[in-house]
């Protein structure tokens, strides 16, 4: 069985920065503001028919879209 070595995966993000990345571990894009972030929600809905949350991210201080982002 081969393995890959040489490419160490990206790092995974812990915890409640888990939220600033998507499942590639890339982050995602981010809106200054929540209305923004709404705003580019509504149009995913618009476009494709995607609910998602807007959030604020611990990590980068700025709001992301998220699809079925817990709000506690
Ligand atoms: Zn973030």
């Amino acid at each position: 069985m081969k393995r890959r070595r040489r490419h160490t995966p990206p790092t995974r993000p812990l915890g409640r920065v888990a939220s600033h990345f998507t499942r590639e571990g890339t982050p995602k894009n981010s809106y200054r503001t929540q209305s923004e972030a709404q705003g580019a929600a509504q149009l995913a809905w618009t476009l494709h028919g995607v609910d998602l949350n807007t959030y604020r991210c611990d990590y980068c201080f700025q709001w992301h879209m998220g699809k079925n982002f817990r709000e506690d």
